[in-house]
């Protein structure tokens, strides 16, 4: 490591976090837009954006000046009295995402967990399903965050395994797989939770009409549908979210990764009244949840995807992105999955690893992350320039084809 890291920063690291990641061997001190810089002052593209968590770039000045005017007014209330942001930014998501509710959140994780409870409630209060019963329906392959309940409807062995005992109460269906889906719902059924797009399995897009045939069938069940969109959505495919390339509705949407801005984690459950609107005081909660903070920068989010601006950028260099890495496919080199300014680099048998392609890209300045073994993830900042992007992608076709 010594070249690499002359002032020992992985070394203390390695000694002193817990040893749950792996990551690339580069430290990083600064950034801007879509370039880190590491502690020996080299320059690096993000390829990555924090999985989506830095779609508008690294300290974006609207959304820096938001959180800096908020440090200097107040922070913290906790849900015990009102603020004045909490409104603002509930009424300002709902209207983005053309819904009625919003329970806000911190981390992704927390608001599947949340959107998971809601479900359940619903099926007990108001679709009549005897209590304790409830079923919900997820897909192989899925990535909904890192919990004991979440890990227990996890396909990938390295999450689940040893963290028994697991929740029952769920359902898993090959993703992609509609017929399997109708075969699994049930008058018990509460809900269908599915990734638009599945982001941790290697941005695989589902095949035509699957996501419009799961909304047939939660509505022939009378089961709802919740969509995680905290990686997709948000503008990272081109769309405010990934159901819209659809033209399909969810009962519940998932955010969060970019809803907080790559500042702080802020997350929300989305959606119906009829649905959201079950919730009792007492009944869920949570102390950091649409604090003042995570408002103020949250609504300068939305201000920024109420432009159209990024989702404009995601459809446009997505467009280029894809026209430019299918010469790998053409040459057999790799596969292409994705949509918008996001992409799976699944590579050919023979090629090099996943980690092997992002370490040799990180010799060549560019940061990104495998998914799976044989796959790359590819999902810029969306503020990224033309030039910038081109650069990176001139990088990764060269490593993949030399
Ligand atoms: C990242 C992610 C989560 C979990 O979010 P955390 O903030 O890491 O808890 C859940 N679902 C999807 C689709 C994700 O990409």
């Amino acid at each position: 490591m010594g070249l690499i890291d002359p002032l020992g920063f992985i070394d203390t690291d390695e000694q002193w976090s817990a040893h749950n990641y792996h990551p690339l061997p580069v430290v990083i001190s600064s950034a801007e837009g879509a370039w880190l810089t590491d502690a020996s002052g080299r320059r690096y593209l993000d390829f990555l954006a924090g999985y989506s968590a830095l779609n508008f770039g690294h300290r974006h000045p609207a959304l820096v000046a938001a959180a800096m005017e908020q440090l200097n007014r107040v922070t913290l209330t906790s849900r015990a009295f009102h603020h004045t942001l909490l409104g603002l930014f509930c009424r300002e998501l709902a209207e983005l995402t053309g819904t009625e509710m919003v329970l806000p959140m911190n981390t992704g994780a927390e608001a599947v967990e949340s959107a998971i409870k809601v479900a359940r409630l619903w099926a007990y209060r108001v679709k009549g399903v005897p209590d304790g019963t409830a079923e919900i329906v997820v897909a192989s392959g899925n990535f909904h965050g890192r919990t004991t309940t979440i890990v227990s409807f996890s396909t990938d062995e390295t999450a689940r395994a040893g963290f028994g005992p697991f929740t029952p109460g769920f359902v898993i269906v090959p993703y992609g797989d509609l017929d399997a889906l109708r075969d699994a719902m049930a008058p018990r059924t509460a809900a269908v939770l599915v990734e638009p797009i599945q982001g941790e399995a290697g941005v695989l897009v589902p095949p035509p009409g699957y996501l419009a045939g799961t909304r047939a069938a939660c509505d022939a069940a009378g089961a709802l549908l919740i969509a995680d969109e905290i990686q997709s959505g948000l503008a990272r495919t081109g769309e405010l979210l990934a159901l819209d390339h659809e033209g399909v509705r969810a009962d519940l949407y998932v955010l969060g990764k970019a809803l907080g801005g790559g500042i702080l984690p802020v997350s929300a459950v989305v959606g119906k009244r009829s649905v959201l609107g079950v919730l009792r005081p007492g009944e869920h909660g949570s102390t950091f949840g649409g604090n003042p903070l995570a408002c103020a920068v949250g609504r300068a989010v939305i201000a920024l995807l109420a432009s159209g601006e990024f989702q404009s950028r995601s459809h446009e260099l997505g467009a280029h992105l894809h026209q430019r890495l299918h010469t790998l496919a053409k040459h057999g080199v790799a596969q292409i999955t994705g949509r918008g300014l996001w992409a799976g680099v699944h590579i050919a048998p023979g090629g090099p690893t996943g980690r092997q392609a992002a370490e040799a890209l990180m010799g060549r300045g560019v940061l990104c992350k495998e998914a799976h073994h044989m796959t790359l993830r590819i999902s810029p900042p969306l503020v990224i320039t033309h030039s910038d992007l081109d650069d990176g992608l001139n990088a990764i076709i060269d490593v993949l084809t030399h």
